[in-house]
């Protein structure tokens, strides 16, 4: 096969032979500047292989295509029941995959292989899924006119070409979040993965030509932000454009947006997430979703519970116990028996984690767990919990260039009244999410109802499903992803007026 390598695994015998070129009406093909990217194992640091690396020009082509596909093959020439069908298709062949995507995404992005394989590609082949019901769903309304011989109808017609742009910390699950409900809406797609995490996203490519989706409808193109990105957020032949990632490249993609085509945009951003735990809790179990949530994919989550606020009642208590818990948790190199996180992704991830773990310790934060550089090659962070923080300390504030240390450090606080807790939370220009935990009920939901965030848990946290809208408040971002929400977001309202007898007397 033209561009493309074979990749080995450290607890595998056999390598895996993936594609590395752009993807284009649904073959593999070089990039016309001939500029590549290099795919880096976050565990090892080394070069897993090079991948075709895509410019301004190559951008064009990938829309040429995928606006040929929309007005010939797909969109409004394509039934429902066939969009279903072959969504449903890819979603089975991910399955017959899922060890083998899961091995390509644990190697590229370095997260444990038991939760790449049943979380991350299980939960995408599950929401093809649940688009793919969707497809033959997505009615209009009929609408009753006050004159007797008219009535207005609506549909919900595919809004075109989409543009996603998805980032490194879940690269299969932020594809199949965004395809899905464009797939089932009609819409065709310009995929930009990562430059960080390009190869599972290219793989799936070779599954989208065996579910026998026709040319253009998928393109993949792995780029650098400001090249590819950049070039797909300010073109005019984009209808719409989808993005996660970093809260300063959403606002640069909105600018261009509006600057070329007005285009539609959906942002999900970041998140410097509140969780609030109150004097009546049990304590075990919310130290247990306090860890999981600040912990989980090593803290490399938009919505990781990074600032945590006790009720004084229980502080010194909770810490201990919170402390424990953490320290249980083993970061490792994916396939390691009873790996709990991985790698951050990046050396300059990396780096930006380190400098604002050093920074709290200069501002006097006082670290109980963690902050110690590991030995060894791999850029592994240990969980670090800070406590008895203050509100200015940088490592609680918000950055300007990043929404917050996108790894697995804490901050905790003490607070004293339900008021005082609520008040800490919601101190963010960010909204992403929020926790209560409280055994009393009547508090849970009062606190739930005051916390300023798209999504809030109550006793619990990180729990996300594909039928719940997922997306922010304040500057975590605009639209929704998930659930029937998502729909909406690729389909544009057409009101029909159809007069089947009024006569018109003009001018009156
Ligand atoms: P980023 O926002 O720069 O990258 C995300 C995606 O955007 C990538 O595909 C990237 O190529 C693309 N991109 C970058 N510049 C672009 C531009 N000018 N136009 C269009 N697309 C562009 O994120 P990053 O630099 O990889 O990480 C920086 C910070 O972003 C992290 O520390 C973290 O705080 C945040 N982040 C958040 C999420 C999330 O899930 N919300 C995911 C990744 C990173």
């Amino acid at each position: 096969m033209a561009f493309s390598a074979t990749v080995h695994f450290p607890q595998r015998q056999k390598g895996l032979l993936i594609p590395t070129g752009l993807f284009i009406n649904n073959r593999f093909v070089a990039s016309s500047d001939g500029s590549t990217i290099k795919a880096i194992n976050p565990a090892t640091e080394e070069v897993i292989c090079e991948v075709q690396s895509a410019s301004a020009k190559d951008i064009d082509l990938a829309v040429d295509a995928a606006r040929k596909a929309f007005t010939t093959t797909w969109g409004k020439h394509v039934t429902p029941t066939e969009r279903a069908r072959l969504m449903f298709k890819l979603a089975d062949l991910m399955q017959r995959d899922q060890q083998q995507l899961a091995d390509l995404e644990s190697l590229n992005n370095g997260k444990p292989n038991r939760f790449a394989r049943d979380a991350d590609i299980g939960d995408s082949i599950a929401c093809l899924r649940y688009y793919a019901g969707w497809a033959d769903k997505n009615y209009g309304q009929y609408i009753e006119l006050d004159e007797q011989q008219k009535f207005a109808f609506t549909k919900h017609e595919p809004i075109g070409v989409c543009g996603q742009i998805i980032p490194w910390n879940y690269p299969i699950q932020m594809w199949a979040w965004k395809v899905g409900p464009a797939l089932a809406t009609g819409c065709t797609i310009v995929m930009k993965p990562s430059e960080l995490t390009p190869l599972t996203a290219l793989k799936l490519c070779e599954l989208v030509i065996e579910a026998g989706f026709p040319p253009g409808v998928i393109n993949c193109v792995p780029s650098l932000g400001s090249v590819g990105g950049a070039a797909l957020s300010a073109h005019p032949g984009v209808d719409k454009v989808a993005f996660t990632g970093s809260t300063i490249t959403g606002r640069k993609i909105m600018e261009a947006a509006a600057k070329s085509n007005l285009k539609k945009v959906s942002l999900e951003l970041g998140g410097k997430s509140p969780s609030i735990i109150f004097n009546s809790v049990d304590l075990d179990q919310a130290a247990t979703w306090t860890a999981f949530g600040i912990l989980w994919n090593s803290g490399q989550d938009c919505t990781a519970g990074s600032r945590l606020y006790v009720q004084e009642g229980i502080y010194d208590k909770f810490i201990k116990i919170l402390v424990e818990k953490a320290s249980q948790f083993k970061i490792a190199s994916a396939w390691e028996d009873d790996v709990a996180g991985g790698p951050l992704i990046s050396k300059a991830q990396f780096d930006k984690v380190w400098n604002y773990i050093e920074e709290g310790k200069r501002e006097g934060a006082k670290c109980v767990l963690g902050g110690q550089k590991l030995a060894g090659k791999g850029y592994f962070v240990p969980p670090t919990i800070f406590v008895d923080v203050k509100p200015n300390m940088k490592i609680v504030k918000e950055e300007a260039r990043a929404c917050r240390i996108f790894g697995p450090v804490l901050s905790v606080a003490k607070f004293s009244t339900e008021e005082e807790g609520i008040a800490l939370a919601n101190d963010t220009t960010y909204g992403l999410a929020a926790a209560v935990h409280s055994n009393d009920q009547a508090q849970c939901n009062r606190v739930a109802n005051a916390l300023q965030a798209g999504t809030v848990w109550i006793n619990a946290y990180c729990l996300l499903y594909n039928n719940v809208p997922f997306g922010g408040f304040k500057q975590s971002g605009i639209g929704r992803e998930l659930g029937s929400y998502a729909l909406h977001e690729y389909t544009s309202v057409k009101a029909v007026h159809w007069n089947f007898g009024e006569k018109l007397d003009w001018p009156l």
